[in-house]
């Protein structure tokens, strides 16, 4: 199956020579009205998130961008020679059935992320060979929102993945001739649905295992196991470092200088903070235990990070103030 070409500047909106600073602006503007934690909608916001995260994921990352604009010229002229998992996949990902308490269906990412970004595959299996040996690992990579990440999540997701034909048992002869049901292959795709249990605590890059579902055994041997790699989703408010999240508070100039008390989005609902007076431009304000929850019950803080704005356009009445000021006070940012 062709593997369609996704062109992740439209997706987001943006153009083509569009900075880091322009991406992560487009993607936190569409993913505020899309993310599932937030939406309203979660059913219709669900596949558009997806599709904004993947862009993110790639774009937002400059040596994924690199490699995806490496590779566009060469996709459109329909001579891709990139680093394509030789073979046809034995196995793809799809959404799982719909149910009511669960809000991310399937992996998250499309075929095309995941033939360009998720690295190497289990192979398949050699059924020539008359050992009896543990059938390959597979891996692939399962997107988790923060939400999840908290709570913890049970998420249905399908497979389609090679199995031994039950007419042949895997041998590719029925009788003396090649067996009609798997062309003589000793294979069938079937699509299994399983649900994968996303524990509270999971990181960024940790690795899920599923028992059992990988490639099938040779020669009576056990199948593999399937591997979920866990990628964090984008958050419209939120960066991830380890267990710790980080939120850019834009402040006024005279917030920074006087304080003020603000409220800031947190996981479980918003919080009040205190800027103190003195906060400078990029200070950090931490939260203690409001980040991600990890697994040994350690907690994750939440950082805000001051980012202090000036206004663009003042008024002539602004402008008199600030002459005023700049003439009564005695701070010297070069001193
Ligand atoms: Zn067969």
């Amino acid at each position: 199956m062709p593997v369609e070409f996704k062109d992740y500047y439209k997706t987001l909106g943006v153009e083509r020579t569009a900075s880091h600073d322009e991406i992560r602006k487009a993607f936190r503007t569409l993913a505020r009205q899309y993310h599932p934690d937030v939406a309203k909608d979660k059913k219709r916001s669900e596949e558009k998130f997806k599709e904004i995260n993947e862009a993110y994921e790639v774009l937002g990352d400059a040596e994924k961008r690199k490699k995806y604009d490496d590779l566009g010229a060469d996709w459109k002229q329909g001579a891709y020679r990139g680093p394509m998992p030789g073979g046809d996949r034995a196995h793809e990902w799809r959404g799982g059935p719909e149910s009511e308490n669960f809000q991310f269906g399937g992996t998250g990412f499309s075929d095309f992320f995941e033939q360009f970004f998720s690295g190497a595959r289990g192979r398949q299996a050699d059924f020539g060979e008359p050992e009896t040996e543990k059938g390959q690992d597979v891996e692939g990579v399962i997107m988790v929102t923060l939400e999840e990440a908290t709570h913890g999540a049970v998420r249905p997701i399908s497979v389609r993945r090679n199995t031994l034909c039950a007419d042949c048992r895997g041998t590719g002869v029925k009788g003396r001739r090649p067996c009609p049901a798997c062309g003589g292959s000793g294979q069938t795709t079937v699509t299994q649905n399983y649900k994968v249990k996303i524990p509270a605590g999971v990181r960024d890059g940790q690795r899920l295992r599923v028992s059992g579902q990988g490639e099938p055994g040779s020669g009576g041997g056990p199948p593999g196991d399937l591997y979920l790699r866990v990628r964090l989703a984008g958050h419209p408010d939120f960066r991830v470092e380890g267990g710790d999240l980080y939120y850019d508070l834009d402040l006024a100039p005279w917030e920074g200088a006087l304080g003020t008390s603000v409220s800031v989005p947190a996981l479980n609902g918003a919080l009040s903070i205190k800027i103190p007076p003195g906060t400078q431009n990029g200070q950090r304000l931490r939260v203690k235990g409001r980040g991600l929850p990890g697994r040994a019950g350690e907690q994750g803080d939440l950082f805000v990070v001051a980012r202090v704005q000036m206004p663009k356009e003042i008024s002539e009445r602004e402008k008199t103030l600030w002459q005023q000021l700049a003439a009564v006070s005695s701070f010297n940012p070069r001193g």
